[in-house]
């Protein structure tokens, strides 16, 4: 079943706001099993609206269109959808009548102009808004519903959810897109997309379809992969096997299968193994520690964070000699090591990790451009010191360089469980 969503309002139109109703809209038809094929923010204009919204009768199962419903001239809703029905509209007076109690319970009489909101195209059915005066309204035209929901997100979200529930769900027999979001890290989008694509390719031919959307994200790639299945146990049967075939081929750099972000995998492999982490952090500023405690809990494994950006900041609080500095540069292997040796021993903390590089724009040289990052990880007897190469602007240097750390971390506790 395919469905089209029309947001309504011109000022979506600007730089200063945004739909955020097509998502919330989107999660809930996808849940049920409707695929969304096209959605459009339509200007406050009955014309415009009456041509997209007869563009999208032509093919589509559903149309679910929000805002546009309020007293205003420029609430063209109503007005569009029954011209391109060729419908006349009527006055629902109970509509009339529970417009004036809302006003009334707030000491107010009603304005003339709210009587349009009481129109409603012949043949449509009126869903209650318990949250404003504008009233829904779900209408049929051959093979297509067209459901009219109001613009506030805290009016629509009720409304659409009891349509889901009384109405879109019962046709739909459990019916549901389900997806399972896979989590690489450590290589390159195309290198993860050559060794996927002969797999996932076999997916869409059999008895529950899988599609799979790659999505490249910085210092990960993604693989969003959806079943289309008559119910829940036939889709997750599906996903599982998919999902095993993928972490086949792609090992540990899987480091997620229900999307959860690096830093509770982390995280969750520290807490299982009853140990702490300290950082010490130069080029990252901290941000290492900070997506580690963006995780609840946390402060059961994170032991310290500490800045150490000056050379002067290395040796006081991570113990880095002057002289390693002065032979080897602060961004170098040897002072990475120091450093995640430095705090481990101070902090009494298991695992110990030291990051240091170039974010550049400035600051780099020919043999230490840009980009240059040096991370050490020591867990216990065993250390991995390696020095990455990162592109992007400051802000994409950081993070790559703490999604990196993370990965080493990961991969060392790992491989010291076998
Ligand atoms: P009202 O009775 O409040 O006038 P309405 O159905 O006419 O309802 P709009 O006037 O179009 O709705 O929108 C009212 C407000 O709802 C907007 O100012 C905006 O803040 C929010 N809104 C509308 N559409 C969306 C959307 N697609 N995503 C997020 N917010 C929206
Ligand atoms: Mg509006």
């Amino acid at each position: 079943m395919n469905a089209c969503i029309l947001a309504v309002g011109s000022e979506m139109l600007t730089p200063f706001r945004v739909d955020t109703n097509s998502l919330a809209i989107t999660e809930r038809l996808n849940a049920i099993g409707y695929d969304v094929r096209l959605k459009a923010v339509v200007a406050d204009h009955v014309d415009e609206l009456a041509r997209v919204v007869e563009g999208a009768l032509a093919w589509a199962d559903l149309i679910v269109i929000t805002g546009g419903l309020g007293p205003t001239e420029d609430d063209i809703t109503r007005d569009a959808v029954a011209r391109v029905l060729e419908t006349p509209m009527d006055i629902d007076e109970r509509i009339v009548e529970r417009i004036k109690e809302r006003f009334a319970r707030r000491g107010l009489t009603m304005a003339a102009i709210n009587q349009r909101q009481a129109m409603v195209p012949r043949g449509a059915v009126v869903l209650e808004n318990p949250n404003g005066t504008a009233p829904g309204l779900w209408l049929e035209r051959g093979r297509t519903a067209i459901v009219l929901l109001p613009g506030p997100p805290r009016e629509m979200t009720p409304m659409f959810d009891a349509v889901i529930r009384e109405r879109l769900a019962p046709k739909m027999a459990g019916r549901g897109l389900f997806r399972r979001v896979l989590k690489i890290t450590g290589r390159s989008e195309s290198d993860v997309d050559s060794h996927a694509q002969p797999i996932y390719s076999r997916w869409t031919a059999q008895d529950v379809p899988i599609s799979t959307t790659i999505l490249a994200a910085l210092g990960q790639t993604e693989l969003h992969l959806t079943a289309h299945a008559p119910g829940r146990a036939a889709a997750d049967a599906a996903l599982d096997a998919a999902v095993r075939e993928l972490q086949d081929v792609f090992g540990p750099s899987v480091y997620s299968v229900d999307g959860r972000p690096l830093e509770a995998v982390v995280g969750a492999l520290l807490r299982e193994r009853g140990m702490t982490i300290a950082m010490a952090e130069s080029c990252t500023g901290g941000l290492l520690a900070s997506r580690l405690t963006d995780v609840p809990g946390s402060s059961g494994y994170v032991e310290r964070g500490v800045v150490c950006y000056s050379n002067r900041a290395k040796t006081d609080l991570a113990g880095v000699p002057e002289s390693l500095i002065a032979e080897h540069g602060a961004v170098s292997e040897p002072v990475a090591r120091a450093m995640a040796d430095g705090i481990r021993t101070r902090s009494g903390a298991n695992v110990g990790v030291g990051i240091t590089g170039i974010a550049g724009p400035g600051g780099g040289t020919p043999q230490k451009p840009v980009g240059t990052v040096a991370v050490a990880v020591i867990v216990e007897a065993e250390t991995r010191v390696r020095t990455f190469q990162f592109i992007g602007p400051r802000e994409m240097v950081k993070f790559q360089a703490a999604q990196a750390a993370m990965n080493m971390v990961r991969l060392l506790l790992l491989k010291l469980e076998k």
